[in-house]
């Protein structure tokens, strides 16, 4: 019997990065397993890594082949690359020679690889000449930078997955991982199987499935998480269960964190979260009990119009009670995508610079400038996800590449990121399905290589950073996002885009990292073939990488200490409800989708768990408008409305409903699409948006 080809590589999906190892039969069928090698998942996968072969050999809506349109009245045709490439760079060339290096942006993706979120920032903000350049980690994790940067002195997460197993109380808030970091959650769950005594404490205003292991869950009222943390926060530091002698040595700004704690009564702040004081009591004793506190969280806290208040005030319970840059303990934001991380290495966001150096100091501008030989880079932070479509909208901004993300689906007030699409002059569309709704908007549309069809590096959530490998080849001639964008360049002239592979791209990021936090000088696509994963810093060849930063406690701040932040809110700047709109709409995810189910969606089995969207709402709120389970209800905000099923439980609190923000266009031809509803203010420093709270109605649906 032949041997089968098999190859190690990375998951594609959610942030916890799980090894795979793909085999190849003579027939080219393919199939999946999990790494049993691989540190992370030690050979378990969740049911989306499982099925990842199929969505990798279908290949019935890809696009094949450039296409384009003369005008928005023409008809899209197939065309060659150079067709393709003379075209957007004549576009964007005149554009920008007319209105401005600002009137063009390219809004990138999570999903990208390293070295094309690299090649994306430095042709952006080193060549275009601005800084319009931001990702759809915007939605997902912007406020989670911010806490960090604020807070350890730069964009690091200090621990690795290896602390779960010496943690003894964990504090997951605005997060469900049972369902969204599934084999992340089960190295918790199999922790706490195997040590009774390891506690977890739940924030949520839904009881997900991840309370299910709780010891306690504190179902609080949207929007209140400063509150609930503040008096955490007050009760350890009344009851004196704070470590007093690592806040003198090694933090800074303690007293303005106590001054905001003290702001409330716990009773006062219990009454606002809309729990007990015990409940709140109980919680602060259990983080006081633990030899290794670890905190995670996502969208929860992320995704808010205070949400880098929510961070910083969860942050700052690490430092009251000391448990930062030891073993089993400290801060840990999830990331959502593959390679959220990665992008925020290579500093591909508007606010960003690359190898976390910092946009708004002249020097690093002018190193990063030297390095890459282009022009110079503006101070100003450039557009950010919701700014680019509102400057499209306005005519401020003509022109944009999308690359790998569905933002007609994933953004905020969805009919207006249609409407800056249609007022758009220009957009180039670079993905590898039809299957993406932002597709139907493009006038160029370039066909990009799928995951397992190009070589590239991904970053997980603890800092961990894999090589995956070309398995197969792309269908018709997609091309790599790399090339694609090295093409780009070179048709526009720039010098410094001479590349012959990725592993070069990845060598000259390597090397600008050299001196910075994030040294990674001492890999290459070589070494991580050969030697498999490593946690950055790895500043030399010899180096094995740094699963835990800070052991020193020496942080990346300018006096060195770990800085306590006073969140400016304590209460949530949301969208008002009213009697019109007296519910609070909560979005999110379920377990077997992913994203706006461009791949997921093409997995029959992935169905059978959830096949279609719901409003879970709880039963008293149904009551009232006489919905029974399985009616079909209106959901209508300020911005749109959609018709959905809906799920009634005592599960979700009263006054909240939840959609998941997966689905499009599915019901009668109807939008069931989340981001309908949804509100696109922005928190005012992250700028990222406010998913977690919008004001709606729920009506049962009457046939016309
Ligand atoms: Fe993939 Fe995340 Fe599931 Fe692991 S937990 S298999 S990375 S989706």
């Amino acid at each position: 019997m032949q041997k089968k080809d098999t190859h190690k590589t990375i998951c594609s999906y959610c942030g916890v990065g799980c090894g795979i190892e793909v085999s190849k039969d003579a027939k080219g069928i393919l199939s999946v397993k999990g790494d049993e090698d691989y540190p992370v998942n030690k050979g378990m996968l969740c049911t989306k890594g499982k099925t990842l072969n199929y969505v990798a050999q279908d290949t019935k809506d890809r696009i094949l082949y450039p296409e384009m349109r003369w005008s928005r009245n023409h008809p899209m045709q197939q065309v060659t690359w150079d067709i393709a490439f003379k075209r957007a760079a004549a576009v964007f060339g005149s554009i920008m020679e007319k209105y401005g290096p600002d009137s063009v942006g390219l809004y990138v993706s999570g999903q990208c690889l390293t070295e094309e979120y690299y090649l994306a920032n430095k042709l952006t903000k080193g060549f275009l000449g601005t800084n319009n350049i931001d990702t759809n980690s915007r939605l997902c994790m912007s406020s989670a930078v911010v806490g960090y940067k604020k807070t350890v002195g730069n964009d690091a997460v200090p621990i690795a997955y290896a602390d779960i197993e010496l943690a003894d109380c964990f504090l997951i808030a605005g997060a469900n991982p049972a369902w969204c970091h599934p084999i992340l959650f089960r190295r918790i769950e199999k922790h706490k199987e195997q040590n009774p005594k390891v506690k977890l404490i739940v924030v949520d205003p839904r009881k997900t499935q991840t309370c299910a292991l709780a010891d306690l869950h504190l179902q609080i009222l949207p929007g209140t998480d400063v509150i609930l943390f503040n008096a955490m926060a007050r009760w350890l530091i009344e009851k004196k269960k704070i470590d007093k002698s690592f806040i003198q040595k090694h933090t800074s700004n303690f007293e303005a964190c106590k001054q905001m704690a003290f702001e409330l009564s716990i009773r006062k702040a219990a009454e606002k979260c809309g729990i007990t004081t015990e409940e709140i009591r109980k919680a602060a004793k259990m983080i006081s009990d633990a030899k290794g506190f670890i905190s995670m969280w996502t969208m929860g806290l992320n995704q808010s119009v205070i949400g880098v208040d929510k961070n910083v005030s969860l942050l700052n319970l690490s430092l009251l009670t000391g448990q930062i840059g030891k073993p089993g303990s400290g801060p840990f934001s999830l990331t959502g995508q593959p390679n959220a991380m990665g992008g925020r290495e290579v500093g591909g966001m508007a606010s960003l610079l690359a190898a976390h150096r910092d946009l708004g100091n002249p020097r690093h501008r002018e190193e990063v400038r030297q390095f890459w030989g282009g022009k110079e880079i503006n101070g100003e932070p450039g557009l950010t996800a919701t700014e680019m479509f509102d400057a499209l909208e306005s005519g401020k901004m003509k022109a944009i590449w999308i690359i790998c993300t569905n933002p007609i689906v994933s953004l905020p007030n969805a009919k207006k990121i249609e409407k800056a699409l249609e007022k758009a002059n220009f957009v180039i569309v670079q993905d590898i399905s039809h299957n993406s709704e932002t597709t139907k908007y493009a006038d160029l549309l370039l066909p990009a290589a799928g995951w397992l069809e190009k070589e590239g590096t991904m970053t997980n959530s603890e800092r961990r950073i894999s090589y995956l490998p070309k398995v197969i080849d792309a269908p018709g001639e997609a091309l790599p996002d790399a090339e694609i964008l090295w093409r780009f360049a070179q048709k526009m002239g720039y010098g410094g885009f001479d590349y012959n592979n990725v592993s070069e791209v990845y060598d000259e990021y390597c090397l600008m990292t050299k001196g910075t936090n994030i040294d990674i000088s001492g890999l290459s696509h070589e070494r991580l073939q050969k030697e498999g994963s490593f946690q950055w810093p790895v500043p030399s060849p010899e180096h094995k990488g740094t699963p835990r930063l800070f052991q020193d406690q020496k942080y990346f701040t300018a006096n060195g200490k770990v800085h306590f932040n006073a969140p400016r809110n304590l209460y949530n700047k949301s969208e008002i409800t009213t009697t019109d709109f007296p519910l609070v709409l909560n979005t999110g995810r379920v377990r077997d989708q992913w994203h706006t189910r461009t791949k997921t969606g093409k997995v029959k089995r992935l169905l059978t768990h959830i096949p279609s969207p719901f409003l879970e709402m709880n039963k008293v709120d149904a009551y009232v408008r006489n919905l029974k389970e399985g009616d079909i209800a209106v959901v209508k905000s300020r911005r749109g409305n959609v018709r959905v099923k809906v799920k009634i439980n005592y599960d979700i609190r009263e006054r909240v409903v939840f959609l998941p923000m997966h689905w499009g266009k599915i019901l009668n031809n109807d939008f069931s699409r989340a981001n309908n509803l949804t509100n696109d203010i922005v928190d005012p420093v992250s700028k990222e948006p406010d998913f977690k709270y919008c004001a709606v109605q729920v009506e049962k649906y009457k046939k016309p």
